[in-house]
């Protein structure tokens, strides 16, 4: 038991009270929501309408504030989450207290960061940017954000990097846990972001969730199921993930497959529904078409390409029985109204995108789609990764509103909607985040400006990305003096947190909502969006970063949307402020947003009389993939006999420069350890605490054996938020092909155990 700075005794089950609400009460034996049972009694001058600063889930929350200061942060009952937090949020209201905030700039000199004026950091900056694009062009340098930066600051960045400076080198974190998705919504349906809503839950009877913890990552959510769960008895919550994790542990039915072949599941899923007669074939035959990728093909090519993945074909090397592939696909396919939900586990994988693809076709095959509580919905790991990365078109392929830069007319209509000549933005596909730390390797990217992440910490194979970041001209913008990323920069430049500054979080439902300013930051710590304008004079590109406060470029924003079907041009400053968040499309001020895409009477851009109408694509059909099982190339070896697969917990978010600091949670989570099975720490003569190393093809590192007596054999698990530990180092860093994103759930390692 630890005590908290309010003298309440905190300990890991309480913290899992919290988190899991009366799911977790059910097991733990408490009765109520436990956030509520440990809120401090408040005596805050007024409470403040807010937006947590960690997941996606982008919880609303209220913060009590008395003279200046936070008091206290609770759910906000009127968003979407009714009021529902997990442990994190509660905790953000430590979050800006916490030690080991950067307050002034530093610049290296002779090897040590020392203390520099704002001017003296900026203009070194501004003058190692300007000199290696004049010597070596405009692609030797780069921006690398997060989807954890306002939608002002990664739109900005984005326009002055690919519109001024003429280089698609802009990539972030979101290339790390949502490229994936991202890249299978926009080959399914044109259009990127998810269909449905989280209100979904609410009316589901069959939850099918694959490569997701929502227990522990996306508790509200997961709170959300349990409940509809607890009133509709006859719903079944299908967990689908290689480990027995919490979530698991409260579905239904738990499917374990061995890493890396969960396609395998998909596509006999597929073939069972389509021999068993569970095809909706009205819904086929008016809104879906069939691809092999390359062309067009027709539902018996579909069927025919099915026939290898017949449940008994495939159960071996899946490690799923036959009759339970059998029973999911009856229960996805015969439930009155199914939901997907899915994350990492799907998404960084080097099958992501094939994946991404098959479980939206499951639904579109099987008409599980568009009704109450019938969708796919890939769930997101940072708070604005949906709103801030992906719709502003932040990544090295990407333009803003699902443009791409490789598409001469998506790159004309931005350029002229930005306002510059055309030819202005390079036809050039920039740096992925992988492929970006490569190039910093070898030279051919000089100078890096990294804002609001840690990659130094959350890369695959991250001993190499350090090296790499090290030959660089490095410039990160933190909140944190000391994260990985930090130590290995040139400038350092200290940065205000979320409540600190102004802006927009766009969360994993299409929803945006406003964090406004309650505090102001320590020291010299600034914005990141007054970093970006302050970069954009400096090199000359003041003209262009005309928007200079995050309403001014909020409203830009707004204006260039409505020439896309993103459209949230109704979503203003005052309706932010006033509502609790907004979903796109929301074309005009009268428009109350969108809770359901491609849906008649819900979807402004369909067409009346159409019911469905998928129209990203050109023929207005959803597209169903044929996508073969590839294995992943981290196949276990007699050397690198086990699988590590790694993620988060629930008291801790990324890679902990935030959460780490908050002694509550800190203590509740306690050092990341490696978790073995009980069967493999016997034969490998492992006892809990033990210390062991793992090695892997990238890495070896040492660490603390935790040992679950009823794990998976063959399995490893670890979480990646503690730096001590640092298990990136031995992460794999193939990518998908298509989506680049890394593949971190396989890696194949070896674990020993070293002598005292
Ligand atoms: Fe914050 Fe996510 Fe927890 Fe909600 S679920 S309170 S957004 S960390």
């Amino acid at each position: 038991m630890s005590k908290s700075e309010d003298g309440l005794d905190l300990s890991r089950r309480d913290l899992l009270r919290i988190a899991g609400g009366v799911a977790a009460a059910n097991v733990l034996g408490a009765a109520t929501w436990g956030a509520l049972e440990l809120m401090v009694p408040s005596t805050v001058d007024a409470w403040h309408k807010s937006v947590c600063r960690f997941c996606g889930t982008g919880c609303g929350i209220q913060i009590g504030m008395r003279d200046g200061r936070i008091l206290d942060v609770r759910g906000d009952e009127l968003a979407h989450n009714k009021g529902v937090i997990c442990v994190k949020g509660s905790m953000t209201r430590a979050l800006p207290y916490v030690e080991g905030r950067l307050t002034q700039p530093k610049v290296r000199r002779n090897g040590t960061l020392v203390e520099a004026s704002w001017d003296e950091a900026m203009g070194l900056v501004a003058e190692n940017f300007k000199k290696i694009i004049a010597e070596r062009g405009p692609d030797a340098v780069a921006f690398y954000g997060s989807g954890q930066l306002f939608t002002q600051e990664s739109y900005t960045a984005n326009k002055l990097f690919k519109a001024g400076i003429r280089t698609n080198n802009v990539d972030g974190n979101p290339r790390l846990c949502m490229a994936s998705a991202a890249n299978g919504y926009i080959q399914v349906y044109g259009k990127d972001e998810p269909p449905g809503s989280y209100v979904d839950a609410d009316h589901a009877d069959c939850f099918f969730i694959m490569g997701a913890n929502p227990f522990e990552c996306h508790p509200p959510i997961f709170e959300r199921i349990r409940r509809r769960r607890a009133a509709h008895p006859e719903a079944r919550i299908i967990c689908v993930d290689p480990r027995r994790t919490l979530t698991a542990e409260r579905s239904d039915l738990h499917l374990a497959p061995i890493p890396g072949t969960d396609l395998l599941l998909l596509n006999a899923m597929a073939q069972v529904i389509c021999e068993e007669g569970l095809l909706d074939t009205a819904f086929v035959d008016k809104h879906v078409r069939f691809s092999d990728g390359e062309e067009t093909v027709d539902l018996p090519a579909f069927r025919k390409f099915l026939e290898k993945y017949r449940p008994e074909a495939v159960e071996a090397e899946l490690g799923v029985t036959a009759p339970q592939i059998r029973e999911v696909a009856f229960l996805f396919a015969r439930s009155k109204a199914t939901m997907s939900l899915w994350t990492m586990g799907l998404n960084q994988r080097v099958q992501g995108v094939a994946l991404n693809n098959m479980i939206n076709g499951l639904h579109l095959i099987t008409g599980q789609f568009g009704r109450p509580g019938a969708t796919p919905f890939s769930l997101t790991g940072q708070p604005n990764a949906c709103g801030g990365v992906r719709d502003t078109g932040a990544l090295s392929h990407s333009l803003p509103n699902g443009r791409l830069v490789a598409n001469e007319k998506h790159r004309a209509e931005v350029e002229q909607l930005w306002g510059v000549p055309a030819g202005t933005i390079s036809p050039k596909v920039g740096y992925d985040a992988v492929s970006l730390f490569r190039a910093m390797e070898d030279g051919r990217v000089q100078a890096a400006l990294v804002m609001c992440t840690n990659p130094g910490q959350s890369m695959p194979a991250a001993d190499r990305c350090r090296a790499a970041m090290d030959k660089c001209f490095l410039v990160v913008a933190e909140a944190f003096a000391d994260s990985e990323t930090a130590q290995v920069a040139d400038v350092l430049l200290p940065a205000a947190l979320w409540i600190e500054k102004e802006g927009v979080f766009g969360q994993g439902e299409r929803r945006y909502q406003l964090v406004e300013k309650l505090i102001d930051p320590p020291g010299q710590a600034r914005s990141d969006l007054a970093i970006l304008v302050d970069l954009a004079d400096r090199l000359g590109y003041g003209a262009l970063i005309k928007a200079r406060t995050p309403k001014d470029v909020w409203d830009e924003w707004r204006e260039f949307s409505s020439h896309s079907y993103y459209n949230f041009k109704g979503m203003t400053y005052d309706r932010l402020r006033a509502e609790r968040g907004l979903q796109w499309p929301c074309p005009d001020e009268s428009h109350p947003g969108t809770v359901r895409r491609f849906v008649e009477g819900e979807d402004p851009f369909v067409t009346k009389g159409a019911g469905f109408e998928f129209y990203g694509q050109p023929d207005k059909r959803a597209v169903v993939f044929l996508r073969p099982y590839v294995p992943s190339p981290e196949k276990a070896t007699p050397d690198l006999p086990l699988y590590l697969t790694t993620g988060r917990v629930l008291e801790q978010w990324h890679t902990g420069t935030m959460t780490q600091r908050i002694p509550e949670l800190a203590k509740a989570a306690g050092d990341a350890r490696i978790e073995i099975a009980g069967s493999d720490a016997w034969k490998l003569g492992i006892k809990d605490d033990d210390r062991v190393e793992v090695k892997s093809r990238y890495g070896v590192l040492q660490g603390r054996a935790r040992v679950l007596p009823q794990g998976r054999p063959g399995l490893l698990f670890a979480a990646f938020y503690d730096a001590k530990l640092l298990i990136n180092r031995v992460v794999a860093d193939n990518v998908d092909p298509t989506s680049k994103q890394p593949e971190y759930k396989v890696t194949a390692v070896a674990l020993r155990r070293l002598e005292a």
